[in-house]
């Protein structure tokens, strides 16, 4: 499968629209206490385009997207990851966050002590290096809190404290409307929600949604993808992507479940025929 594009950095403006401000994902391999999780992933974020990466529990869909962010817990030993002309894998992962990446954790931390709205404050301020004026914040933040269906209450509260499963993914599509990333991941984001909390957080993505930003949605179930389009998908298997296709790889999934394509990829993630 080419639809990696391997042009040098300064070849950029020759490159297709299709790989333009795209983080490029190549051969990447990653293990994590000695043991290979990721074993030759190679993928394509675009912006202005909704990616699903779709695979059975354990495929690596959670360790991609650490390994995008450089947590320390997994070793990458081969593979390149280029955003923006740089290769990242050297940058530490504030530097990451700078360059535009942002990730929604499948499982955010809570920070005792910590409200919401200065959690948001900080993580703006750190992104743009300077601080935005109160007012100003003010009024961004209530305008995302509309939209996502939060009361007053819940940015004073402290950070994930005793939040519900709503109410963390809440939060993480907050901070992503603020930050404004340019690729943006979603790791399980519809895991633990109910129907109006799912429907209220695609609703918030979708809002967000535009040329200027790239989405990869993680996900186990059809489920989200009813409500956020994708305009590809990823089938992460074994650590390897074994299917990359259209709408209708989810309906087929859905239909079929993972079985079929495991067997005709075989146990090792290559394709048998
Ligand atoms: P997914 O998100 O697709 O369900 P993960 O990336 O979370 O999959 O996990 C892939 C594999 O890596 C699993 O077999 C899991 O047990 C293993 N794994 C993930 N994180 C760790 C870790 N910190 N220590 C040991 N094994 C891990
Ligand atoms: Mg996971």
């Amino acid at each position: 499968m080419s639809d990696i594009e391997t042009l040098p950095a300064n070849e950029t403006n020759t490159t297709p629209i299709a790989s333009d401000g795209a983080l490029v994902i190549e051969d990447l391999h990653a293990s994590v206490d000695g043991k290979e999780i990721l074993r030759g992933v190679n993928l394509q974020i675009t912006k202005g385009r909704v990616h699903a990466l779709m695979g059975p529990n354990g495929s690596g869909k959670s360790t991609r997207a650490n390994v995008l962010m450089g947590h320390p817990k997994y070793q990458v030993t081969r593979g390149r990851i280029r955003f923006k002309g740089q290769d990242i894998l050297g940058l530490s992962t504030d530097e990451r966050a700078r360059l535009g990446i942002f990730l929604a954790f499948q499982y955010p931390i809570s920070v005792p002590g910590v409200p919401v709205a200065n959690f948001l404050r900080a993580s703006m301020k750190a992104m743009r290096g300077n601080e935005l004026p109160v007012r100003e914040f003010r009024k961004l933040l209530r305008g995302q809190m509309e939209l996502l269906k939060v009361d007053e209450a819940f940015v004073s509260r402290y950070l994930n404290e005793g939040f519900s499963g709503g109410e963390k993914k809440k939060n993480e599509i907050l901070q992503m409307a603020l930050l404004r990333p340019e690729i943006a991941v979603l790791d399980e984001t519809d895991s633990g929600l109910d129907i109006d909390a799912l429907r209220t957080v695609s609703e918030g993505v979708n809002a967000l949604l535009g040329p200027d930003m790239g989405v990869l949605i993680i996900t186990h179930y059809q489920r989200i993808l009813n409500y956020i389009t994708p305009d590809v998908v990823h089938v992460l298997v074994n650590g390897r992507v074994v299917r990359t296709g259209g709408r209708e790889l989810v309906e087929r999934l859905e239909t079929d479940g993972y079985d079929p394509i495991i067997r005709e990829v075989g146990e090792n993630g290559h394709q048998s025929s």
